[in-house]
């Protein structure tokens, strides 16, 4: 039979453990919950394709230290800062069609990042050595059905591209079945739900300085009067429903 003391002692210690479980309990169970949550919300992450073609393949409409640049440095950089927002700012969205359905809910870090992550991996992929000439087949038809013909089609798109202030991109996109022709600033892109362009994105051409100022100066006209010889059309007609 305990004593009265040993009685005490013990409801001393049973409080002291009680005292004691809350934070340790309230540790676990926040643990617990990240986990669980790391679990079921597998969190988007960027990353750069593998460039399907070597830095000098391009030339001479783009020259290999550009595109050396433009790849491992510039790509790399939103790449990296796209995901670093995700993390910090504990962005849940799954897939990229989503991150940027939701782009007006984003952070500019979040918003320009994910976009220039984005429009790189397209951009890359929608040009090839030895490309270019006219498009054919459905692309063509789309084209000419469209703007008249492939020249006409090539003079607005050099328009927009032209005609976009400071940095961004032209674009040639398909929305609700109808090709347009228009172009986004800075990182913007036209699945983003803010961007006044929008639709599945067909072509693109990067028209910030850095995609050609080492070897055109100035001059954006004759960077893209030399870009249509890399354009990859089969790219364009995978895309073209
Ligand atoms: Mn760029």
């Amino acid at each position: 039979m305990k004593t009265r003391r040993e009685f005490i002692e013990t409801a001393v210690k049973a409080a002291l453990v009680a005292t004691a479980a809350p934070p340790l309990m309230a540790g676990t169970a926040c643990s617990t919950t990240a986990a669980a949550k790391a679990v079921s919300v597998p969190s988007l992450t960027f990353s750069q394709i593998t460039l399907p073609y070597g830095y000098v393949a391009l030339e001479p409409a783009i020259d290999a230290l550009t595109m050396e640049i433009h790849y491992s440095r510039h790509h790399a950089a939103y790449v990296k800062n796209v995901n670093d927002a995700i993390t910090a700012e504990g962005i849940a969205y799954t897939s990229e069609i989503e991150f940027f359905a939701n782009t007006s809910r984003l952070s500019a870090k979040a918003r320009n990042n994910g976009g220039g992550a984005w429009n790189h991996n397209f951009f890359w992929q929608v040009m090839k050595p030895g490309g270019g000439g006219p498009p054919a087949g459905k692309v063509a038809e789309a084209l000419n059905a469209t703007f008249g013909s492939f020249e006409k089609f090539k003079e607005q798109f050099a328009a927009a591209a032209m005609g976009r202030f400071g940095s961004g991109w032209a674009w040639l996109v398909q929305d609700n079945g109808k090709l347009k022709i228009g172009s986004t600033p800075n990182q913007d892109n036209p699945l983003m739900d803010i961007s006044e362009l929008k639709g599945t994105p067909l072509l693109a051409l990067d028209v910030w300085e850095h995609a050609y100022y080492l070897k055109y100066q100035n001059k954006r006209n004759e960077y893209i009067a030399n870009w249509w010889s890399v354009v990859n059309w089969d790219e364009a007609a995978k895309r073209l429903s």
